[in-house]
């Protein structure tokens, strides 16, 4: 896979010293020693990240799924109607009055519900 004329970088910090492979990831000694190779353990993919960020080693998406399976299932309907209206200002506007969230969470919470309302609307349309 490695092309001869590209010297490997570092996945975290760009540079090209002393590289050390960590199953597919290059990494410096420095980001080595902070950082990590992930595997989501249920869906298979893979990152890197520092070492305390995610001590479940589940990937975003299914973390955000589980953090979604724990919400009332009400006040998330509340939220998804908007989003069918393509009206996301409102989603995150009724996600912020509804959830215990950052601004930040709710956005991500809203734009992962909008990832999933427009597959199961091109799942529809099979
Ligand atoms: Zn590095
Ligand atoms: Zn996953």
């Amino acid at each position: 896979m490695t092309s001869p004329n590209l010297t490997p970088k570092c996945s975290f910090c760009g540079q090209r010293d002393n590289l050390v492979d960590d199953l597919g990831f290059w990494l410096c000694p420095p980001c080595r020693a902070t950082h990590r190779k992930f595997q989501c353990e249920r869906c298979g993919f893979q990152w890197v990240a520092g070492i305390s960020t995610n001590p479940e080693n589940l990937c975003s998406d299914c973390s955000m799924r589980d953090f979604i399976a724990s919400l009332d299932a009400q006040k998330l309907e509340v939220v998804r109607e908007p989003l069918g209206e393509g009206s996301k200002i409102r989603a995150i506007w009724e996600a912020r009055q509804l959830f215990d969230l950052s601004l930040r969470e709710t956005v991500d919470l809203v734009l992962f519900l909008e990832k999933d309302e427009k597959m199961a609307i091109e799942g529809e349309n099979e």
